[in-house]
């Protein structure tokens, strides 16, 4: 229940001004979320990296609701691209297509998302578009795939929560197309998505092992440390080294487990979300673990 209520409140934007008036949602947010400039979010950056984190950067925002919002996004994003570029940083950027103008008109959202990945193309910064939820699974795929024929820096992310994911996981490998895998963070119809936690494991098992058996670089990201250790001892069973695939988790999320990793020799990106908009993520954190909502609730009266 408490899933379901707080993946509606991602999808209410007045909620976070509701929210923000709360000490405890607006220090609740502030682990997830590294600031609201870019200079916070590249601050982050450089210290993940001095722990020989990686990370991907990820402009909060998405569902734009006008063609300037979608232009002004994209905008944006280059402009973060240009700034990993001349900070030097190892780091690549994550985009949301509703963010770009999915919702409005597909000529948009493919307009914006080539511009960003040929800017990123010359700057040698690698593009991951997110996956949202189920009505956008298809065109994204679509998308990332036109767009890859002409632009190799360019990939997307499979939700093993999915049924359909193993055939879109062949369909990617077949192309060469890089995918991170995760469980999924939105909540989908049983008619096309898993219910049992098991299950939605059990087929992430299956599909790690196909794309570590792929040819493609791929992402495994997670805090699941039973994943993860499937991932490694999978890997170790097939000979495959370590350099050949890489961990990601979020920014604010198991740091613990993230620099482990990192000094097992294992390579590892962090996610790091920034900016003003950052009610839709912070709810999907919410949902994901009642521990961070009894957080909540526990601290609410003292504000
Ligand atoms: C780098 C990255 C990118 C992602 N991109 C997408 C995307 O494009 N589309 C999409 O649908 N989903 C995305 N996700 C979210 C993903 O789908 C899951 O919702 C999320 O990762 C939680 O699942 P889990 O694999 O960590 O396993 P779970 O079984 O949910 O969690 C395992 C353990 O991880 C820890 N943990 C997990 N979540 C939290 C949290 N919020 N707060 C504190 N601890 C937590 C807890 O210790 C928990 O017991 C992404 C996740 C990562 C790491």
């Amino acid at each position: 229940m408490l899933r379901v209520l707080f993946l509606f409140l991602a999808r209410q934007e007045g909620f976070k001004n509701f929210a923000l008036k709360f000490k405890v949602f607006r220090g609740t947010a502030s682990r997830f979320v590294a600031g609201e400039t870019l200079d916070d979010a590249i601050n982050a950056v450089r210290q993940a990296n001095q722990q020989r984190i990686s990370a991907t950067l990820d402009l909060l925002g998405e569902n734009t609701l006008t063609r300037e919002d979608a232009e002004g996004s994209c905008r944006d994003i280059i402009g973060i691209i240009d700034r990993i570029e001349a900070e030097k940083v190892d780091c690549n950027v994550s985009v949301k297509l509703t963010q770009l103008g999915l919702a409005l008109d597909t000529d948009l959202v493919c307009k914006n998302l080539v511009r960003i990945v040929e800017h990123a193309k010359k700057k040698s910064v690698f593009v991951r578009v997110d996956m949202e939820d189920s009505p956008y699974t298809q065109r994204t795929l679509d998308l990332v795939t036109q767009i890859h024929e002409r632009f190799s820096n360019v990939g997307t992310v499979l939700q093993t929560c999915l049924y359909r994911s193993k055939q879109d996981a062949i369909d990617l490998l077949g192309k060469r197309i890089g995918i991170r895998l995760v469980k999924g963070a939105y909540l989908e119809p049983e008619s096309i998505a898993f219910r049992r936690k098991k299950d939605t494991d059990d087929n992430f098992v299956k599909l790690m092992q196909m794309l570590l058996g792929g040819e493609t670089y791929n992402a495994i990201a997670t805090h699941d440390e039973a994943m993860i250790n499937a991932t490694k001892e999978f890997a170790r069973s097939k000979s495959i080294s370590k350099d050949r695939f890489e961990f990601q988790m979020l920014y604010g999320v198991r740091r613990d487990l993230q620099l482990r990793l990192a000094q097992e020799g294992y390579r590892i990106r962090v996610y790091i979300p920034y900016g003003l908009r950052w009610n839709p993520y912070f709810m999907r954190r919410l949902a994901e673990r009642p521990a961070n909502v009894w957080f909540i609730a526990r601290n609410f009266f003292k504000d």
